[in-house]
């Protein structure tokens, strides 16, 4: 029910659990976050992933008792479920079957059973029954085929019904989150050297009064030293800058 994306210099779990936490007003039931690291060593993370049912204060705990390294990526996640019960194994994140990529989706995918059939005949296993996490195994599969988190996002959003906003992380790519929506809000926080996403502004006005509404049927790629917006076709696109005037 609320979704936050960070890329900058900062902590990204602070700055996502931070959103997160300004999101609470909406519901939700289950929350989680994927961290990506930069330049791990030897044995370090190169992605986390955790996920709780119950309050942010649930993951929060979680994350609170694990030492690690600072990471500049992130998304987050706070779930009302549609599709599958509340639990741990159902919240999102959800991941593609090589591990690669962490998916997070607010909305409905009516065509999902259709789409878990086909992934299921070729072979892939779900961990949850959420209609989700068709599109983490879909975007994985087109990752690993063209290496492009935009690219595989623009295929993955041409086979998706329903509604959704989706936000995506390869565990490759410390420096960028991919996003897209139809018939579901997202919106660009814009930061000196950091972009925000996000599904309403309340996430990030603490850092950034500097916004962008995306259309529908957009896809926006943040990284440290810029942004992208296309549509679903795959051809280059504008969103809607405005300035939030709140006071906050
Ligand atoms: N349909 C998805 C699920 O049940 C996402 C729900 C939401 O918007 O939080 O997991």
């Amino acid at each position: 029910c609320g979704i936050v994306g960070y890329v900058g210099q900062r902590s990204a779990v602070d700055v996502v659990i931070d959103g997160l936490r300004r999101l609470e007003y909406r519901g939700y039931d289950s929350a989680g976050v994927a961290l990506v690291f930069d330049a791990p060593g030897e044995g370090d993370p190169v992605m986390e992933i955790e996920k709780k049912a119950g309050k942010l204060a649930n993951l929060e705990a979680v994350l609170d008792g694990i030492d690690r390294p600072v990471a500049h990526c992130g998304i987050g996640h706070t779930r009302w479920a549609t599709h599958g019960v509340p639990s741990d194994r159902n919240a999102h994140p959800h991941v593609s079957a090589d591990g690669k990529i962490a998916l997070i989706h607010n909305g409905i995918i009516e065509n999902f059973s259709q789409l878990r059939g086909e992934l299921e005949s070729g072979g892939v296993e779900f961990l949850s029954e959420t209609d989700t996490e068709v599109a983490a195994h879909l975007l994985g599969r087109e990752y690993a085929a063209c290496g492009n988190l935009t690219e595989a996002m623009t295929r993955v959003c041409a086979r998706l019904e329903g509604a959704f906003t989706l936000l995506a992380v390869a565990a490759d790519d410390p420096d960028t989150v991919v996003g897209a929506r139809r018939n579901s809000p997202l919106v660009v926080g814009v930061g000196e050297g950091e972009y925000f996403l996000a599904s309403d502004v309340a996430a990030f006005i603490a850092y950034t009064t500097e916004a962008i509404e995306l259309g529908q049927d957009q896809i926006v790629t943040i990284s440290r030293d810029g942004i992208a917006i296309s549509g679903f076709d795959g051809k280059p696109s504008e969103g809607n800058p405005f300035s939030v005037d709140w006071d906050i």
